[in-house]
Parts: C-alpha cells; sequence; structure tokens
C-alpha cells in the first residue's frame, strides 16, 4: 500500500464493499441514489492511487457488439447514462456533461469461421437494438481508404454509441458524491473474511489496520484479485489476472479520419486517440495468469508482433513513434469470459462482482445499479442479471461471450 491507512468511523455496516475501482465505485453510487436503500456503506480500498487497478489501465472504449443479448442491453444503459450524466446524477451543475466519441468497432474476418461468427452476432445485436453493419471488403474500403484489406472477408461496425467515453470522469463523479451522500471511502485492506458458526454468512471483515468491522452485506469488487478475495470466504472463482499492453503513438502522417476501434483478425486492436495519436493494445502469445504486482511491459512484442501488424492494416503505419505504454490487468474469468455476480448460494451475504475480462468499465453503470437493486430488494428491477449468478459456475452452465478482445 502506498498510501496512508484511515481507520473506519463505526464497527459496523450494512454493506462493505472490498474494492473502489469504478465497480465498487458503481455499486456505491447506486446504493446512494436508491431511495429505498437507507443503509451505511464502506468501501475499503488497498490503494487509493489505484496504481494497478484495472480501472486506471483501460482503454476506456464502450461497444455494442457482443455475442449475447443481456451485454448489448448492459452497454445500452452505459451509452444512456454516460450522455445524461448530470441529469442521472441529480443535475448536478458541477457535473460535466459528456458524449461518446462514436468511432465503432470495426471487427476484421479473414476467414469463413470468423465471417459466420460475425453474421451470428449481428443478428443478436440487431434484435437487441444495436445498429451493427456488416461490410464487404469494398465497401470497408471505400468507407476507410488507409486499410489494407487484402486479406479480409468481412468487416462488422456499429456508428451509434460505440467508442470512445471519459470513464475516468465517471469514476470520479461517482466516488465524490457518494462521499458527499455519506459513504466512507477507507485506504486499507481486507486480510480475512469471518463467517458465522455454521458458514452460512459473513459477520465480518478483518481489515490490515486490526479493526474488524461487522457487514450486513459484503461485495467482492476486487478485480483481479477477486479470486484471493474470495478464498478468503472459502469460495472459488474463476477469475485470474492477465496481462494486457498498451501503447499510445503518434502517427507521421495522421489518418485523414477517425480510425474506429479495430480488431485486427490477430487480435491486435488500434483505436483514434485524437491529435494524431493512436491507442494500441494486444497481449502475447501466451496468456498465463501473472503475479498480481507483476506489470512489466514486453518490449520486444512491439517491435516484433504489434507494429509489424499494425503497419500491415494501415501501411501509413510505417511511420509511427511510441509516446507511452503500459501494462495492466484482466480480470479474466476463466469459466465464461462473462461478469460473475449476485450472492453466493449458501453464504448469502456475499455478492459477486468480478470477472470482467475486459469489458468492466462499460458494465459499470449496469453492474452498480443491478448490484444496489440485488441488495436492497434481492430481485433485479431495471435488468435482470440472474443469468450471470455464480450458480452457473457451480452447476457448469457457461454463458459463452464470443466477442471478447
Ligand atoms: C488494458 C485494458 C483495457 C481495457 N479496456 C476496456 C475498455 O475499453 N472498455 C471496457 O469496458 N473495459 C475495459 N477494460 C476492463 C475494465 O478496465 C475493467 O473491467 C474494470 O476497470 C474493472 O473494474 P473493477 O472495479 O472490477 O476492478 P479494479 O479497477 O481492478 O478495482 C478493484 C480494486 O480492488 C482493490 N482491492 C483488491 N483487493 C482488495 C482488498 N483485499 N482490500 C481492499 N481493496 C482491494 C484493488 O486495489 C483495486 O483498486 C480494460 C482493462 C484493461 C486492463
Amino acid at each position: 500500500m502506498t498510501t496512508k491507512t484511515t481507520l473506519p468511523a463505526r464497527s459496523t455496516y450494512d454493506v462493505v464493499i472490498i474494492g473502489g475501482g469504478i465497480m465498487g465505485a458503481s455499486s456505491a453510487w447506486f446504493l446512494t441514489d436508491n431511495p429505498d436503500f437507507d443503509g451505511s456503506v464502506l468501501v475499503v480500498e488497498r490503494d487509493p492511487t489505484y496504481a494497478t487497478a484495472s480501472t486506471t489501465h483501460t482503454n476506456s472504449c464502450m461497444r455494442q457488439q457482443f455475442s449475447t443479448e443481456l451485454n448489448v442491453h448492459i452497454s445500452q444503459f452505459a451509452a444512456e447514462f454516460v450522455k445524461n450524466i448530470r441529469s442521472f446524477m441529480g443535475d448536478d451543475t458541477r457535473i460535466p456533461e459528456l458524449s461518446i466519441r462514436s468511432f465503432g468497432y470495426m471487427y476484421l474476418a479473414n476467414n469463413k469461421a470468423f465471417a459466420d461468427v460475425l453474421w451470428a452476432n449481428q443478428k443478436v445485436q440487431l434484435a437487441a437494438g444495436a445498429a451493427t453493419q456488416l461490410m464487404s471488403a469494398a465497401e470497408i474500403k471505400a468507407a476507410y481508404p488507409f486499410y489494407n484489406v487484402d486479406d479480409i472477408t468481412l468487416g462488422s461496425i456499429n456508428l451509434v454509441d460505440e467508442g470512445y467515453w471519459d470513464g475516468g470522469a465517471v469514476f470520479d463523479w461517482w466516488r465524490r458524491q457518494s462521499r458527499e451522500r455519506g459513504v466512507e471511502y477507507l485506504s486499507n485492506e481486507v486480510v480475512a473474511i469471518n463467517k458465522n458458526a455454521a458458514g452460512t454468512s459473513v459477520d465480518n471483515v478483518t481489515l490490515a489496520s486490526g479493526e474488524i468491522i461487522a457487514c450486513g452485506k459484503l461485495v467482492n469488487a476486487s478485480g483481479p484479485r477477486a479470486a484471493r478475495t474470495a478464498q478468503m470466504a472459502g469460495i472459488d472463482v474463476p477469475v485470474e489476472p492477465r496481462k494486457r499492453y498498451s501503447w499510445v503513438f503518434s502517427a507521421e502522417q495522421p489518418l485523414d479520419r477517425d480510425l474506429p476501434l479495430t480488431i485486427d483478425p490477430t487480435g491486435v486492436h488500434v483505436r483514434e486517440n485524437g491529435g494524431g495519436t493512436y491507442q494500441c493494445g494486444a497481449h502475447g502469445n501466451v496468456d498465463p495468469a501473472v503475479d498480481h504486482d507483476d506489470f512489466a511491459m514486453d518490449h520486444d512484442l512491439w517491435q516484433s508482433h504489434v507494429w509489424p501488424v499494425l503497419a500491415t492494416r494501415i501501411p501509413q503505419f510505417e511511420a509511427i513513434r511510441v509516446t507511452s505504454e503500459w501494462a495492466g490487468h484482466y480480470a479474466m474469468n476463466t469459466f465464461d469470459q462473462n461478469a460473475i455476480m449476485g450472492s453466493h448460494p449458501q453464504l448469502k451475504n456475499f455478492i459477486f462482482l468480478n470477472g470482467f475480462s475486459g469489458h468492466g468499465l462499460q458494465q459499470s453503470p449496469a453492474m452498480g445499479r443491478g448490484t444496489a437493486e440485488w441488495i436492497t430488494y434481492g430481485e433485479y428491477r431495471s435488468l435482470d442479471m440472474t443469468s450471470f449468478h455464480y450458480d452457473r459456475i457451480v452447476e457448469g452452465r457457461p454463458i459463452i461471450e464470443r466477442a471478447v478482445i
């Protein structure tokens, strides 16, 4: 921990949230915004600089190109929330009006199998109200002449509410307004989760500073550390930290129009970043679980793989200069790459908010709202999220998300 430990004001809270990243922040804020919830909320964050959190390493984009209808609806709510943030947050005039830079995600297929996946996904997306368009190589070339499409058989793009948004601003305002509404944020770490004698309920948590804090409900919003946190309660959750590398570069000759977030068939992805700069992401050939503190860059990956892929797909990217780079962690759900939420089947006051597998930033408004509803009513009132509950893991019923980047 890099900052000073802070201690709780009380010894009991109705809700204790472990982790103050975007999921913890969203849940806390939606609880304060729910007229039927009047309990106390404590958010415990081991590193309030968020130096290793997923939330501060993100690409900050949203898309509606998912393979499951629920994920499309979750992102549609993100778009609604972001575009109307001020009105959602009580017409607070300090809050900036936000927008989405809708350059779209461009999935590129270079074989029939992946083209078939894009066709199938488009059906799901259209049925859910998304505006996904499939494009032939010639259509892609006409709309975006900078691409090399020689090997491309099909593209898929949606230009409505799909692209960059300011996740950092939403994160900041959720935390700020929650605090003003009485949520307590601690700079501390949960080191133990203590159950009742029958093992049917969490009684309290132990902080690194030694205090024991009783809780009505406990939310595991600990990002890539989700499995470690769940283990404290004797629960297995299939979430691993997986390394994802990002680079921002400037181009000697910037493109003449916005670059969609382009997912090359190799998996390398790159998007518009404004001002003649672009943001690119990739992972290594092997993709093991890594240590929670391993953020070392792989410089060879850029030189030997990523840059050649970029220059092949967009020949103007032969002449580029990296201006910044970093490694971050996905909280990868190895079971089905989808969210895990709701209560544990036996330990009912233990609530999951885990496994976002690289698409959690955009899911944070719907996840926070859903978690607040689950805590307050024991059911979902806006969007039914029960299919994301932990039961499916125990029962071996994966909801495979085929559109993971
Ligand atoms: C490179 C990269 C690009 C991404 N791009 C996108 C994107 O374009 N769009 C998108 O939607 N998503 C994207 N994501 C995913 C998104 O960033 C995450 O899904 C999201 O930020 C998860 O938030 P979280 O709150 O669950 O986790 P985190 O942000 O990791 O927060 C968890 C917090 O819990 C704290 N914590 C852990 N254990 C304890 C403990 N025992 N006690 C106290 N505190 C604890 C940690 O310190 C941490 O701050 C990307 C992720 C990465 C890494």
